[in-house]
């Protein structure tokens, strides 16, 4: 499990994921693996935390999928699977536009277009 770095350190959490067995004999399931979603999503390789430092890093560090995954030492799909679900609850929650009255967009990136044309 990645977690997140400290400083320049990568951190690891060992995890002893525990396996249980249903004792019915005509059960369907016969077994299922321990879940612990505070701490992570299931079949996820980073914790919770390394999530929402990863997405704090996007917003406001200018951080990219890519570079937070090498500081992770986890892959580029496996950071975003992990990152884009909760993205998309945060953008999905309408309270965010609270209070809000107006909405601006940088001129500055919008002039930096493919091949370098000005305009949309
Ligand atoms: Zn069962």
């Amino acid at each position: 499990m990645h977690d997140v770095p400290h400083g320049e350190v990568r951190v690891r959490l060992v995890w002893r994921q525990r396996t249980w067995r249903c004792p019915e004999a005509g059960c369907l399931r016969g077994t299922f693996v321990e879940q612990v979603p505070t701490l992570v999503s299931p079949r996820a390789q980073v914790t919770r935390r390394a999530v929402a430092w990863a997405i704090g890093q996007l917003r406001r560090e200018h951080a990219t999928i890519a570079g937070l995954a090498r500081r992770l030492d986890v892959s580029w799909w496996a950071l975003w699977r992990a990152v884009k679900p909760e993205l998309q609850r945060l953008a999905d929650d309408e309270t965010r536009f609270a209070g809000v009255t107006s909405l601006g967009v940088d001129a500055h990136i919008w002039h930096h277009g493919y091949r370098r044309k000005k305009g949309p």
